[in-house]
Parts: structure tokens; C-alpha cells; sequence
């Protein structure tokens, strides 16, 4: 196979980024946005010894599960991959993708991943239900400010202000800014320069109680308290005979803040200065510019308080039933002693301190700890408490006693929960944990290629798999929640 080369090619499997793969003459050919059941004519972009990559060209033959992609940025945009794909479709491949790596990676047969396996929990509504999007601005060919979405793999904008995963006020939020940039000459930042002033906007939305919450990422300090100052007139003395763009922006803020304090529901308006040339959105810190410092939404009946720097959830709806199976996975009579680990703002150790003895949590980030302390009290909660460190140094502390505040005490847990970012556990923990000999663990997964490595690890350790759910938290894209029950065993 040459590169350039075009090539006929019947679509036979998904790869795990949601591309086709089909063959011609057994050379194996990667293609985005084609799909199982399509016949397409495609272009070699990158020919390897025994495989290659393609660019779609046409769609000879449709898939009889392909279904109109309901954006039409669908393709181009970074957001999605299987947009185009039948919501059934998506989710048999999701269920599929999980159950094969536990049997390739995890060496657990087909017969008992089905005996334990229920179907997977897809959503009735699989748009539309992200609470939080962050926008990034720049500036078209003609000098207009834009906001939309990367375009897959590179920063080029997308102008966009409608996400089809995103809630509808997005679209109203990002039109009041965009015209008063405009009509202020209020500049976007530019990556490539380091100039400019606009970002990032953040915009998060409180499904529960409506609430919304807008964060400007500026690259400029000082443009919240000071920025009142300004446009009261003692700015310019401060700072005398500046016109700067941060300027226009802190002297005209004030019109911005009441268009948007208008939209019914808002409630936090806050401004985030970075300064720094990097890729991460956020900076350290906030300043109010109207309204309160955060939002408030729930998860079945707990309250949570989330800044413009909290981590929270995305989809809200669907990780009310996926906590609501660790609930259920964890089979808690009142007594228990459970560890909860990669807390981060503690969601399930509040949801099972309802239903525990004592709950202790562990997660790496302070202030997402911070969090978790604040919501326990907002909800009254008074058997949790949270520690900050890694997962693999605070249990084993514990559970060896050498930690200061309890000395020779070891640890117990009748039930651990595991949440961990996509790389799994550190074995220093799996050992610690099958140490511990809980009665019951519930690990919780984005990555079942590490969920079903870290299961046969303890499977080796006398526990053995109960049950199973996979949870559609991410429609659309290829991601997706996996979570499991694994208990001591008995004989
Ligand atoms: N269950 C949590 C989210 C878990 S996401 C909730 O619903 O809020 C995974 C978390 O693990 C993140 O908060 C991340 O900061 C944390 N983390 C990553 N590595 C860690 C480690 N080695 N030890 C403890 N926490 C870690």
C-alpha cells in the first residue's frame, strides 16, 4: 500500500476510537468517521508495514446504522466521534468494547462476563446533557471574535456556540458576548502571539436547580475588584493614559454583566485571570464579578457546591445511576467501615455515607478535598472524613499504622471503592487492598483496558467478579463508565 494511494474498502470492525477498519488484499486500513457495514472509497495518508491509515473520500454503500449526525460540525469537530452512528449501535459497540477487554486483557471467560453483565444503561435523551462547557475564543479572517470548538487534534476554531451535547442558553450566553467584543473591540487571545485578552469561557448549568454559572478565563491579572475600581473612574489613576484592551474591557464590564445577569438563572459571574502560555484553561484563582462564588446542584439527594475550579461531574443524570449501582454494589447495612478511593470531590463517599458506618476518602488534588469536606457539611454529613495524598501511600499508611495520627492503629475496610483516572491502580495499592481483605469492592472504571488488568490482579488474590454494569456517560464520543462488584471469595 502506498500513501496517496485510493482504495475501495468494506468496513468490518470499530476501533477503539470509534474509527472503521476494513481490509484490502489483509492490509488493515484505519478510517475515521467510516463505519461497521459501510463500503467506502478512501486515502491512503499513512501506509506502515502492515497497516495504514485512510481519509474518507465517499460513501460508496451506506451502513444500514448509520443515522443523520444531528450537528453538522459532527465530523470536522474535536467533541464527538460516533455522532453518525445509531444511538443503539453505540451502545452495543461501548458494551462490547468493555466485555472484550475484560476477556482479552482480563482472561475472564464470555460465560461468566454474561452471567454477571446486566445491559448496559444507555440515556433516553443522549444530547444535550452536559452541564459544563468550556469555549475557547479566537478571531476569524476578518477580525471578529469567534468562539465554537477545536476542530480534532489541532486548535483551530470551529465557530459554534451551539453544541448539540451542551445546554441550549450556551448559544445566548456565548451571542451576549460575542456582540459586545464586537462592539467594543474587546479582543480574543491569540495562542500564537501570547496577545489579547479572552480565552476561555467557562459555562456550567445546574440541571437540578437551574442554576448557572459563566467564568471568564482573561489573560490579564487583576480584572475583577480592580476592574470595579476602574470603572468608577479611579482605574485611570492608577493606571494613567492606558487605552489597553483590558481597559475597554473592565470600563465597559458593567453592560456585559447586566445582559447577562438578566438570562433567567444566573447565578455566579466570576472573571479567572492566566496569564501563563500553556494549554490548560484555567488559572489559580477567581474573583466574583457578579452574583455568588459558585452554583448548587444535586445528585439524587445530595447537594454539591461547585466553583468555577471544582471538579464536577458532566453528566449528571447518568452518574446518579452509576452511584446509585456502587450504592447498590456496596450493600450497606449501616455498620461498615469503607474506603473510598480517587475521592475527588467526594460524590460517592457522600452518596455512601448515607448508608455507612464511617466513610474515609483519599484523593491526590487538595482543593477538590477542600470541596469534599465543604459539601459532607452542607449535607449535614458527619461520618466522612477525607485525606490528601495519593491512593497507593495514604491506605497503606493507614493500614500499617505508621501514619502519626493513629499510631499501631491498622486500618480496616469492610467495602473499598476504587474510582482511578484512565491509568488504573498503582500496584502498590491493588497489594494494600487485597491486604486489607474488604468484604466487597466496587471499582468504578473509564478505561476498562486497566479495569480488566487491575480485576485480574485481585482475582488472583481470592476474590472473584459478582457483578457488572457499563454506564453511558458520554454519548456520542467513545468513552464510556464502567463499573464492578468483586467479592471475597467463598470457598
Ligand atoms: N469519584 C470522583 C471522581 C474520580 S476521578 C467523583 O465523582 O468526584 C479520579 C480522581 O482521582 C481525580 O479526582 C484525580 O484527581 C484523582 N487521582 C488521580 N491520581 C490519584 C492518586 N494517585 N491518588 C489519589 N487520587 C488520585
Amino acid at each position: 500500500m502506498q500513501k496517496n494511494e485510493s482504495v475501495t474498502v468494506a468496513i468490518e470492525d470499530i476501533g477503539v476510537n470509534g474509527e472503521g477498519i476494513g481490509r484490502v488484499n489483509g492490509y488493515t486500513l484505519f478510517i475515521k468517521d467510516a463505519m461497521i457495514g459501510d463500503v467506502v472509497e478512501a486515502r491512503v495518508t499513512k501506509a506502515k508495514k502492515n497497516y495504514g491509515y485512510a481519509r474518507l473520500l465517499h460513501i460508496l454503500s451506506p451502513s444500514q446504522y448509520r443515522v443523520e449526525p444531528v450537528c453538522e460540525f459532527a465530523r470536522r469537530c474535536g467533541g464527538c466521534q460516533i455522532q453518525e452512528m445509531s444511538y443503539d449501535q453505540q451502545l452495543e459497540f461501548k458494551q462490547n468494547k468493555v466485555l472484550g477487554n475484560l476477556e482479552r486483557i482480563g482472561g475472564f471467560s464470555r460465560e461468566l462476563l454474561g452471567q454477571v453483565f446486566e445491559p448496559i444503561i444507555g440515556m433516553e435523551e443522549p444530547f444535550r446533557y452536559r452541564n459544563k462547557a468550556q469555549f475557547p475564543f479566537g478571531t476569524d479572517k476578518i477580525g471578529h471574535p469567534v468562539t465554537g470548538f477545536y476542530a480534532g487534534r489541532t486548535h483551530d476554531i470551529i465557530a459554534n456556540t451551539d453544541c448539540a451535547l451542551g445546554v441550549q442558553v450556551n448559544r445566548e450566553i456565548l451571542e451576549i458576548i460575542l456582540a459586545f467584543m464586537k462592539k467594543y473591540r474587546v479582543p480574543s487571545y491569540d495562542e500564537k502571539t501570547g496577545e489579547g485578552l479572552i480565552r476561555h469561557v467557562l459555562i456550567r448549568y445546574g440541571f437540578a436547580t437551574e442554576e448557572i454559572m459563566v467564568c471568564f478565563v482573561v489573560n490579564r491579572e487583576g480584572a475583577g475588584t480592580y476592574g470595579a475600581d476602574y470603572s468608577r473612574g479611579v482605574g485611570h489613576k492608577l493606571n494613567p493614559g492606558r487605552a489597553e484592551e483590558h481597559d475597554i474591557w473592565i470600563v465597559h464590564q458593567e453592560i456585559l454583566l447586566e445582559q447577562l445577569s438578566r438570562i433567567p438563572g444566573m447565578t455566579s459571574i466570576t472573571v479567572c485571570p492566566n496569564t501563563r502560555r500553556t494549554n490548560v484553561i484555567m488559572g489559580e484563582r477567581y474573583e466574583v464579578l457578579w452574583g455568588q462564588p459558585f452554583i448548587t446542584d444535586y445528585i439524587g439527594s445530595i447537594k454539591y457546591q461547585i466553583s468555577p475550579l471544582s471538579f464536577y461531574q458532566v453528566n449528571p443524570v447518568q452518574t446518579e445511576k452509576l452511584y446509585g449501582l456502587a450504592l447498590e454494589y456496596a450493600a450497606l447495612k449501616g455498620t461498615e467501615t469503607v474506603w473510598d478511593l480517587y475521592c475527588g470531590i467526594g460524590t460517592i463517599s457522600l452518596f455512601l455515607a448515607q448508608k455507612a458506618g464511617r466513610v474515609y476518602g483519599v484523593e491526590i488534588v487538595a482543593q477538590a478535598v477542600e470541596d469534599a469536606r465543604h459539601n459532607a457539611e452542607i449535607n449535614g454529613i458527619a461520618n466522612a472524613e477525607f485525606y490528601v495524598g495519593k491512593a497507593e501511600e495514604v491506605l497503606p499508611e493507614y493500614y500499617t499504622g505508621y501514619n502519626g495520627e493513629h499510631p499501631g492503629e491498622r486500618a480496616h475496610a469492610d467495602v473499598i471503592v476504587v474510582d482511578p483516572p484512565r491509568k488504573g491502580c498503582d500496584t502498590a495499592l491493588l497489594r494494600t487492598m487485597a491486604e486489607m481483605q474488604p468484604e466487597r469492592i466496587v471499582y468504578v472504571s473509564c478505561d476498562s483496558a486497566t479495569l480488566a488488568r487491575d480485576l485480574k490482579y485481585l482475582c488472583g488474590c481470592g476474590y472473584e467478579v459478582k457483578r457488572g454494569r457499563v454506564v453511558d456517560q458520554f454519548p456520542m464520543s467513545v468513552h464510556v463508565e464502567t463499573i464492578v462488584l468483586i467479592q471475597k471469595k467463598t470457598s
